[in-house]
């Protein structure tokens, strides 16, 4: 959905929108990241009067997103909800160095060009930003067993077993040789 600068000269926009998964593509952005449940959003755009047009959206949106798990490449998901207070200038405005430098302070100064903002962009980075760094499927995800591959919330593979009988029969020997 495109957030027309030209019809906010009009109105301000309110929006309340579903996506179905797949109808916003969320991989390209982050690889791995997928949508399962439907995307909802609302919220208003409008011209901010006398700031030479400058372009506020705020709103929010949830969804459920998911990925592969970090640790064993199964499915991690994640409920996403947020809501957000952006803004926008027109590009031709970013000028001076001086300008820039104030920026930075401004962690939501956003740019567009015409036509304006298309709101399924905002929604996409919005909603990525909270997901977590570290992606599992629970706190308590084993993880993949680096010796046999098995995952190991669904197995339990003998590799760690092997390594204490190991450690056993090294000691049995140390033993062995005590007694001879
Ligand atoms: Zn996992
Ligand atoms: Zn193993």
């Amino acid at each position: 959905m495109l957030l027309s600068i030209k019809e906010m000269e009009v109105r301000k926009i309110a929006f309340a929108e579903t996506w179905q998964p797949g109808e916003i593509d969320f991989d390209f952005a982050d690889a791995g990241v997928r949508q399962t449940a439907p995307l909802r959003a609302e919220g208003v755009a409008e011209l901010l009067p006398h700031t030479g047009e400058e372009v506020r959206v705020h709103g929010k949106v949830e969804t459920v997103l998911e990925s592969d798990c970090d640790r064993c490449l199964g499915r991690a998901t994640f409920p996403v909800s947020t809501s957000f207070d952006l803004f926008y200038r027109p590009v031709e405005l970013e000028v001076t160095a001086e300008e820039v430098a104030i920026d930075e302070g401004e962690a939501e100064m956003g740019f567009y060009e015409l036509p304006g903002i298309v709101l399924e962009d905002i929604l996409r980075e919005q909603l990525l930003l909270q997901l977590p760094m570290q992606r599992v499927c629970s706190e308590s995800c084993k993880g993949i067993c680096p010796s046999c591959g098995a995952n190991r919330n669904e197995v339990s593979c003998n590799c760690g077993v092997v390594h204490t009988m190991t450690a056993d029969d090294r000691w049995q020997a140390l033993r062995d040789i005590k007694v001879h």
